[in-house]
């Protein structure tokens, strides 16, 4: 009698008990029941179909960017999608339409768009994970949005067993989620996705740190390859490397006030910290609002407000050049870092009235 772990290793490669801190940027988290890599997508209705005959849960895994996982691990399968290719769907003189696979780097395919001159989604260059992970999530970074160029999504229907197209409406893009992480998670894999990019544009640069890299260099009109390398710079300076540090990035999405609850916070922020602080805050919702609402930066209330930078839970910590990061510095586990989420949430509730949501994803808790 053939076992289910035979059965899926006709269709993938399978590994059993593998460690989600190898598959995650965080380097924390137990092990996987099996990990499953699928190399021909033409074999996932086989695959869910021997998952669901043999009552096996499942997570899709892009790059592990944007996630923490369980110490205690994840008793199912973990399903990694390795297709890496791309092609150009159509062109004209002004535009190009790319086709690219979910399971490449994001980064690469970023790479590969500054090298033939294709703009857009430059200032998004150095954001870890895979491009189906950024699609899912609705990354984005120094004024670009994922969302922003994508035109269409090719994806597969587990629960219907079928391949279908998504319109970008479909996708139900909002700020750091879609669809596919809302009312389509567990049910829908991002296969590959249609991108349309422009052959040539002014470069946006609207954020102070690439204001300033380029008044510095004296440099007016930077190039594709230009902005690349300001953002390497820029990057590198402030957050974590995450092939040396274990980190996901931000692990709170920026707070977003309506106009019903911004007396309330500015209110706070006044009895709390004082006039000079409710004065930057009211600058800021003037100078971030856009369609989302008025944003404050979560950044500043850890940083400017409470002070939270160093601050440690175990091995986990509030990284010093960056509130918003939370660091793996010193053997984290799960628990560590969900101590710290806690204090963090219980101090910004107390505080400031807002309850903050992550942006990281969490798995097998
Ligand atoms: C140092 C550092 C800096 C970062 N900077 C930024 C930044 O500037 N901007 C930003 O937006 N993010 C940033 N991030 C977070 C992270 O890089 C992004 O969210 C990234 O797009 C996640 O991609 P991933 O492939 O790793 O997704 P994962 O972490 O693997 O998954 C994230 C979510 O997407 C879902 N998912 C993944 N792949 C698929 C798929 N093929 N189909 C359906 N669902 C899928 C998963 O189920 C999960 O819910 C940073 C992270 C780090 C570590």
């Amino acid at each position: 009698m053939i076992n289910t772990l035979d059965k899926l290793n006709t269709l993938a490669t399978v590994k059993e008990n593998y460690p989600l801190s190898k598959l995650t940027s965080f380097k924390i988290g137990g092990p996987a029941k099996y990990l499953i890599e699928v190399e021909d997508i033409g074999n996932l209705p086989g695959i869910f179909s021997i998952l669901k005959d043999n009552d096996i849960d499942y997570y899709i895994l892009g790059g592990g960017a944007n996630v923490l996982a369980s110490d205690e691990g994840f008793n199912g399968a973990i399903i990694k999608i390795k297709n890496s290719q791309w092609l150009i769907a159509d062109e004209n003189d002004d535009e190009v339409l790319i086709k690219v696979d979910s399971g490449l780097s994001w980064d690469d395919f970023v790479a590969i768009t500054v090298d033939k001159n294709w703009w857009g989604v430059e200032n998004m260059s150095y954001i870890p994970g895979s491009v189906g992970g950024a699609v899912a999530v609705s990354a984005g970074a120094y004024g670009q949005q994922v969302s922003d160029f994508i035109t269409k999504a090719y994806v597969y229907n587990i629960i219907e067993s079928k391949f279908e197209e998504f319109t970008i409406e479909m996708c139900d893009f909002k700020y750091r989620s879609s669809f596919f992480t809302e009312a389509g998670e567990h049910k829908y894999i991002i296969l590959s996705v249609e991108i349309r990019l422009k052959k040539g544009s002014e470069p946006s640069i609207n954020y102070p740190d690439v204001i300033k890299y380029f008044a510095d260099k004296e440099i007016d009109k930077p190039t594709l390859t230009e902005i690349r390398e300001a953002l390497h710079f820029i990057r590198f300076n402030k957050l974590p490397d995450w092939n040396e540090v274990g980190t996901a990035g931000s692990f709170f999405k920026n707070i977003y006030l309506s106009t019903g609850d911004m007396k309330g916070f500015m209110d706070k922020i006044d009895n709390n910290f004082g006039a000079e602080y409710r004065q930057e805050a009211e600058l800021m919702c003037k100078k971030f609002t856009d369609s989302y609402g008025c944003k404050i930066p979560t950044g500043f209330v850890l940083d400017k407000l409470l002070n939270l930078k160093g601050k440690t839970m175990g091995g986990a910590k509030v990284y010093e050049k960056q509130a918003l990061v939370i660091i793996n510095d010193n053997n984290a586990t799960a628990k560590d870092v969900l101590m710290l989420v806690s204090y963090i949430k219980q101090q910004v509730r107390s505080k400031t009235g807002v309850q903050l949501t992550e942006e990281v994803r969490y798995i097998g808790f």
